[in-house]
């Protein structure tokens, strides 16, 4: 039986964008056996465009793979014209919306970087199981003060992009949920700073203003990605396909193939093979892009 085809967009993002790549990336689209069904339309100058086409589902994997190979420099999207602009993002924080892993930070305090920042590495290429290294490290860091940790806090550097992502779906109506293997004292700090309407992460256990080593149950692990993804879009009364998620590391790979429009931001190897949505030249302002904002409606 033949595929069905649907009408779908794909949408490139340069730094800058040329008109090469806008050339390649259409005849990519006819080389699968699309069909292009009308003129590009720009949502941003020398940065985005949308090129509309007809496609069956094994047209747009096939398309993918090329892409992938004809515009390494280029992040492009193919998707469905369908419920583009989503009702809800799931985030991941450490690499994804603030710059470096906070434990790390936190490692640093204590000159023990090197040693904790090796296990972060493995732990977020998926070499290791998440909830042991997160266990193996917290233990290390016994002792550190509560004074140290509001000083990691405080120095939080947000990746590019990430202000207008969270402020531009906020005031389109979007719910936002942060959702981090990391810890609450960062998240809490992060949701208020950049808009997030909720944040959720691991605590950690505090005596006499020093981290005792442990953690505090339930766990955010990989699972928990995930489950929050399909329990918020049930409290919205969406479906999956209005959702959108974004994250970096090996734990984040359930939620971004639970959401539409699963993005890897600058992912590690293992999460650029898990999904076709990926930034890996741009900023989070591609995520909104990818969504079909237009530049004027992007909150600076
Ligand atoms: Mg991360």
């Amino acid at each position: 039986m033949a595929e069905k085809v649907y009408k779908a967009i794909l949408t490139l993002v340069g730094n800058p964008l040329v008109e090469e790549h806008l050339n390649a990336a259409q005849k990519a689209v006819l080389s699968v056996g699309g069909k292009i069904t009308g003129d590009p339309d720009g949502l941003c100058d020398y940065v985005a465009i949308d090129i509309f086409c007809d496609l069956t589902p094994s047209q747009r994997i096939e398309l993918v793979r090329l892409l992938r190979q004809l515009l390494p420099t280029v992040d492009f999207a193919v998707q469905s014209i369908l419920h583009r602009k989503k009702k809800l993002l799931t985030a991941d924080m450490d690499s994804t919306m603030i710059v470096g892993e906070s434990i790390d930070e936190m490692a640093a305090a204590l000159g023990l970087k090197k040693k904790i920042s090796a296990i972060t590495a493995r732990a977020m290429a998926g070499e290791l199981d998440f909830v042991e290294a997160l266990r193996e490290r917290v233990g290390l860091l016994a002792g550190l003060s509560t004074d140290a940790l509001e000083n990691i806090a405080e120095s939080i550097v947000f990746q590019p992009g990430a202000r207008s992502l969270v402020a531009t779906m906020r005031q389109n109506g979007a719910r936002l949920v942060l959702v981090s293997g990391g810890f609450k004292f960062v998240t809490t700090v992060v949701r208020e700073k950049l808009g997030f309407h909720v944040d959720l992460a691991n605590d950690l256990a505090v005596f006499d203003n020093k981290l005792t080593g442990n953690l505090l149950l339930p766990l955010v692990d990989r699972a928990t990605k995930e489950d929050i993804i399909r329990e918020e879009a049930l409290s919205l009364g969406i479906t999956l396909a209005e959702t959108a998620a974004i994250g970096d590391g090996a734990n984040d790979i359930p939620m971004l193939k639970a959401a539409g429009l699963g993005v890897g931001y600058f992912g590690k190897e293992i999460v650029r093979k898990a999904t076709p949505f990926q930034i890996n030249n741009t900023d989070l302002t591609t995520m909104l892009y990818f969504q079909g904002y237009k530049a004027m409606e992007i909150v600076i």
